[in-house]
């Protein structure tokens, strides 16, 4: 019976929330107990509970209310991670704040020479220069969670996001601590396109045992952007065992991705498993407050006092992309510098003004491509004359972007999806326009799929 309700109430809430959101917060609960007004839901995680209780409290009261449940208190509850998973990994109930264990044993690897291998990290991305707020906060305790205790906690920690969140800068930050902890830690970070090109080259060279070596062998194995595994069977292949030896033998694995694992096409399932069976964290665009705090942070490392109004200004005009945010910044306070002048909102607006011109070269063809891509449904079915509802959301958005971007006529662009009559696309591009304002699915979809045209 509390199952049923529960299940019911999870149904109702997946649709209000973006599906990241949805999985994040709401996946792995459970309805414990509701009685005398009493309900008590159960949680895998603090961070979970705590979120739940500052953002979803009364989204759940009401969705129980529909239930038919009373509900006067909700209380979470840890509960373990065995019971709502079926993997053995150690996510354990709470954060501890305990002094951080050392859990590489210098001894077992004596000929490891931590220099060799610090390259690849960049010491400029720390915890303290990070920038904590709503949208990241989460993944930002997660990592020093981590950080704390590698191999013990979260494993794998996946963070998932937009472009230029702080996706890097926090999967480093972890690296760089566990480092400065432990200088002889092997902590190796790598983006996921060098893995490749060093797999390729490896095949080549024959020396894909020494390859294989070199991280099986790692304490701590960064990886980011690991969507670019996609398709990439080989190397699929190989990442799996080198996840598994470093999994089974507690080192700590840390990846990032633009989307959960489940969604990354022609990702071989085993690995989806492995990828999402620690802690997968969904990283939102900074909210409006943060991205000013990042702006005066950045400001303030340039020895720049910035007014109140120019912060505000560059928050509001760039809204996603810290880094396009912290380009922008820097931008204006080189062009102020060498004129001696105050940095004010009118120069920044002259100024990005001149960036806002589009990409000359941005195609309908591309933005047809790159639409397709994101949704994993081939260019033939976007154009083609399917009508199933996910093909035809993806054609739709496609249609919104070619009108908002392009500002192509509504025959065209029927044209350039290969419909007939224009009024489906003038239909489409309203349907897309109003939903975008309440779905933030939608909305998240436009602006990655944007984010990756104008990258
Ligand atoms: P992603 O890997 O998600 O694409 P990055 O980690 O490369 O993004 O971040 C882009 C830039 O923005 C980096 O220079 C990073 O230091 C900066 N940045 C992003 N988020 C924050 C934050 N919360 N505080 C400080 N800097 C940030
Ligand atoms: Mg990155």
């Amino acid at each position: 019976m509390q199952d049923d309700v529960w299940r019911a109430a999870l149904g109702e809430i997946e649709v209000s929330l973006s599906r990241g959101n949805f999985v994040t917060w709401f996946k792995n609960t459970d309805l414990l107990k509701a009685e005398n007004g009493i309900v008590v839901i159960g949680v895998t995680n603090v961070f979970i509970k705590q979120h739940l209780e500052k953002k979803y409290s009364e989204l759940i009261v009401t969705t129980l209310q529909k239930q038919g449940i009373k509900v006067d208190k909700v209380e979470y509850k840890m509960m373990s991670a065995v019971s709502s998973r079926n993997d053995n990994n150690s996510l354990q109930p709470s954060i501890d704040t305990s002094e951080a264990t050392d859990s590489f044993s210098q001894s077992s690897r004596p000929n490891a020479n931590p220099n060799n291998f610090k390259q690849s990290l960049n010491e400029r991305y720390t915890f303290d220069n990070f920038v904590v707020g709503a949208s990241n906060e989460l993944a930002f305790a997660a990592c020093q969670a981590v950080a704390q205790h590698p191999g013990k906690k979260y494993n794998p920690l996946y963070l998932y996001g937009g472009v230029g969140i702080g996706k890097t800068h926090l999967i480093q930050a972890v690296g760089n601590a566990i480092q400065t902890r432990n200088p002889d830690a092997k902590v190796l970070y790598i983006a996921t396109e060098q893995f490749v090109r060093e797999f390729v080259q490896a095949l080549r060279g024959r020396t894909a045992a020494t390859f294989a070596n070199n991280y099986r062998s790692a304490d701590v194995l960064i990886v980011d952007d690991v969507q670019f595994l996609a398709g990439k069977d080989k190397i699929q292949e190989e990442f799996f065992h080198t996840f598994n030896t470093l999994h089974q033998a507690d080192k700590q694995i840390i990846m990032s991705s633009d989307k959960p694992p489940r969604d990354i096409g022609m990702l071989e399932d085993r690995l989806k498993s492995r990828f999402a069976g620690g802690m997968s964290i969904d990283m939102q665009a900074p909210d409006f407050e943060t991205r000013c705090a990042i702006i005066q942070t950045k400001a303030e490392g340039h020895q720049t006092d910035l007014e109140q109004d120019v912060v505000e200004y560059l928050s509001s005009t760039i809204q996603t992309n810290v880094r396009e945010l912290e380009g922008a910044l820097n931008q204006l306070l080189a062009w102020c510098d060498v004129r001696g002048l105050i940095p004010t909102v009118a120069i920044a607006t002259s100024l990005l003004q001149v960036n806002k011109s589009r990409p000359k070269h941005l195609s309908a063809k591309q933005i047809i491509e790159r639409t397709a891509r994101h949704f994993q449904i081939p260019i033939e079915d976007i154009v083609g004359p399917k009508r199933d509802k996910d093909i035809v959301v993806p054609r739709q958005v496609a249609m919104y972007i070619l009108h908002e971007e392009l500002r192509l006529s509504y025959p065209k662009i029927a044209r350039e999806l290969g419909r007939k009559d224009h009024t489906t696309a003038m239909h489409s591009v309203r349907k897309i326009a109003r939903e975008s304002q309440v779905d933030a699915s939608i909305r998240s979809a436009i602006t990655e799929i944007k984010e990756y045209l104008y990258a």
